[in-house]
């Protein structure tokens, strides 16, 4: 790190800061306890829990450091929303350190709501424990999905209160705080660039960028001109190929401002997110978004494209010549179109996408899973089990899938039933038989995932101090393709009572 202008000033005053990085103590807290650990991340960085559980839970709650640890927060600029926001920076994440594992190389450990930094501004640096709940059970859902995502290592009260607004009902109140220990190889984000680059300052920017190359990159070569260019096709091409996979599972992050875009193409910065329960590409789980729906779920590829924009904005004065990131650019829209469509094929379980004509049933069943309100996750699961002769009865096949069965027009029936034709039509050019398509569907296909209204559940009984549902996600979410019948009820369609209710379908942005 030495070899970055750093900001030696040590106080915690929200200030502007044109180094990378400054000094920050984590906040002490009153009664640090550990209630969710990540046992494999733990025992690959090297923590012995059942050995050091007291000078962990310190550790991971921000109340000492081990050895060699000198905590720091990021600088970072963004976009937030589409609009220049200027300085944002880690305002309530303090990184401990880096660490060598045997499995996954050097890993930085982040503690998240471990009190102010220069970059707080008006805030308090402090997370609360139904924010950290949904950022523990998501980070690690998302790996065990296959999905590149930041981990969680750990989640611990603090035993502070911590005051917010509550979107229930607009008032102050005093809530549980929380610490998680976020792990990942780099938690540079596109905003980390985009920050010296509005400043001027492209000594910064190229330090910057070198340093990640050397440390996330080094197999495109010693930095220089060229590889800078291979960097942000690099980068390009793992923001694509990320968003297709959440466009693959149903997951929609909510506030992809360009300070929440990682460099190296993880998920990160689980806030508003949420699931697709009903297909809707128009869903967005974010109240400040619900307007513009800027963040929605059939938006997310668009805005990957326009914060790469940004990102080649901000290098461009390293490189002087705009062809070629203009080209990477428009070779994004290209990939994911080929990317999505790969995608699809496995999901519909077609052996490979063959033309046009398929477009026009991914576009279809779109447009048939919005209109009659079927839940996407269920309804790939079930579409893996149907053949033409167990689905004539089509609509009862599929009875679960559906919100409002009751509700059906006959037109859309009928529609729904043509589509399940041409989609058996379809299969014929499969060379695997039923029981193979089957398999390779719920390899693709998640069987759980973490809907809006579970995670709630473990939050309401996390706030009553009983952590048994927290630990159980914990274990389902770790097999989510698998057929697990002792916790078929987490499978589940969103249950009628949580459609509307707070917490559980729409959240706003910091808590
Ligand atoms: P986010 O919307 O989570 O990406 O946050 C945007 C900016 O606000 C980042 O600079 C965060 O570090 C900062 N921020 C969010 N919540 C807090 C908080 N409770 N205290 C201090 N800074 C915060
Ligand atoms: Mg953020
Ligand atoms: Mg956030």
């Amino acid at each position: 790190l030495k070899h970055f202008p750093v900001d030696e000033v040590t106080e915690n005053y929200p200030r502007q800061v044109s180094q990378a990085y400054s000094w920050a103590t984590p906040k002490k807290t009153a009664e640090p306890k550990l209630i969710a650990v990540t046992q494999t991340l733990a025992s690959d960085i090297g923590f012995n829990l059942d050995e050091n559980l007291a000078l962990f839970t310190d550790v991971l709650s921000g109340n000492a450091l081990l050895e060699g640890m000198q905590p720091y927060a990021m600088n970072y600029g963004g976009h937030q929303f589409g609009h220049w926001a200027g300085q944002l920076g880690d305002g309530r994440a303090i990184n401990l350190g880096q660490v060598k594992t045997q499995k996954s190389g050097l890993l930085t450990l982040q503690l998240k709501g471990a009190g102010p930094t220069p970059y707080s501004r008006t805030a308090d640096g402090l997370a609360v424990l139904r924010s950290s709940v949904r950022e523990f059970l998501c980070s690690e859902a998302m790996y065990h999905l296959g999905i590149p995502t930041t981990r969680a290592l750990s989640l611990c009260l603090t035993g502070d209160d911590v005051i917010r607004d509550m979107f229930y009902n607009g008032n102050a109140k005093a809530e549980p705080g929380a610490v998680v220990c976020r792990v990942s190889k780099s938690f540079l984000r596109f905003g980390c660039f985009q920050l010296p680059a509005s400043r001027k300052d492209t000594r910064l920017l190229k330090q910057l960028v070198d340093f990640s190359i050397t440390q996330n990159f080094p197999h495109i070569g010693e930095p220089c001109k060229a590889t800078y260019i291979e960097w942000f096709k690099e980068v390009s091409e793992s923001t694509c190929q990320l968003i297709v996979h959440w466009m693959r599972v149903g997951f929609v992050h909510g506030v992809m401002n360009t300070d929440n875009l990682s460099i190296i193409g993880e998920t990160i910065d689980y806030g508003p997110y949420g699931w697709i329960d009903n297909f809707d590409l128009n869903w967005t789980p974010n109240t400040t978004d619900s307007q513009g729906k800027r963040y929605c779920f059939g938006a997310q590829a668009e805005i990957g494209q326009w914060n790469l924009f940004q990102l080649a904005n901000a290098i461009y004065p390293l490189i002087g010549d705009a062809e070629p990131l203009n080209q990477i650019l428009n070779d994004y829209a290209e990939r994911y179109q080929q990317r999505w469509r790969n995608m699809m094929a496995s999901k519909l379980g077609f052996e490979c996408y063959i033309n046009d004509e398929d477009d026009i049933l991914f576009i279809e069943l779109e447009k048939i899973m919005t209109s009659l309100e079927i839940d996407m996750t269920l309804f790939y699961r079930v579409l893996a089990t149907a053949t033409a002769e167990n689905s004539i009865d089509a609509l009862r096949f599929f009875n679960d899938c559906f919100y409002q069965p009751e509700k059906l027009e006959q037109t859309d029936k009928l529609r729904f039933v043509e589509w399940l034709a041409n989609y058996f039509k379809r299969l014929e050019k499969n060379k695997e038989d039923h029981n193979q398509r089957k398999q390779n569907m719920n390899s693709v296909n998640p069987k759980y995932v973490l809907r809006n209204y579970i995670s709630q559940q473990a939050i309401e009984q996390a706030e009553q101090g009983d952590y048994e549902l927290l630990n159980t996600l914990q274990i389902v979410f770790k097999r989510p393709y698998d057929e697990q019948p002792e916790f078929e009820e987490f499978a589940a369609k969103r249950p009628q009572w949580a459609k509307n209710k707070a917490g559980c379908s729409m959240l706003s942005c910091s808590s």
